[in-house]
C-alpha cells in the first residue's frame, strides 16, 4: 500500500531496521551517507536500493532538509554504486518513487538502480 509522503518519519520502518541491523540485507556498499543493498525482490538484473542513513521520508523530505553536504554525499554514493557495479558503459536507470502516486511502499527515502540489461523504456 503506497505511503503518504507529508507524514513524519517512522524509524519502525522496514529501512530503518535494515539500516540499525535488526534486519538482514545483502549489503553491497555503504559509507558514512548511504547504505546499498539488493532489493528483495528484484525487477531488472541489477537491482540495487540506495538509502541515505538520515532519517528521511521520502526524495521530497531529503531535497527539502536534508543539509547540503548530505545531499551531496547521498548523491555521490548512488553514482559509485553504479560504477562498482560496472553498470555504466552499458547505462542504467535511477528511480525514487515518491508517495501514492509514486507508488512509494517503503517510508525513508531510497533510490532504485537498475540495469544490467536493456530496461524498455519504463518499468511497471
Ligand atoms: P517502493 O515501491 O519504491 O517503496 O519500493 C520498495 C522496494 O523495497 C520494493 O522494490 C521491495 O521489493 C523492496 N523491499 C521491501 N522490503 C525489502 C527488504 O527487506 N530488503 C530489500 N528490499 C526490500
Amino acid at each position: 500500500m503506497p505511503i503518504d509522503a507529508t507524514l513524519p518519519y517512522d524509524d519502525t520502518n522496514i529501512f530503518a531496521r535494515i539500516l540499525r541491523g535488526e534486519i538482514p540485507s545483502t549489503r553491497v556498499y555503504e559509507d558514512q551517507w548511504a547504505v546499498a543493498f539488493h532489493d528483495i525482490a528484484p525487477q531488472a538484473a541489477t537491482h540495487i536500493l540506495v538509502i541515505p542513513r538520515g532519517a528521511y521520508v521520502s526524495w521530497d523530505d531529503f531535497s527539502a532538509n536534508a543539509p547540503a553536504e548530505e545531499i551531496a554525499g547521498f548523491v555521490r554514493a548512488v553514482g559509485h554504486v553504479a560504477r562498482e557495479q560496472g553498470l555504466v558503459a552499458d547505462g542504467y536507470r535511477l528511480l525514487a518513487n515518491t508517495g501514492g502516486h509514486g507508488g512509494q511502499e517503503v517510508p525513508h527515502l531510497h533510490v532504485h538502480l537498475f540495469g544490467g540489461a536493456p530496461l524498455g523504456p519504463m518499468l511497471a
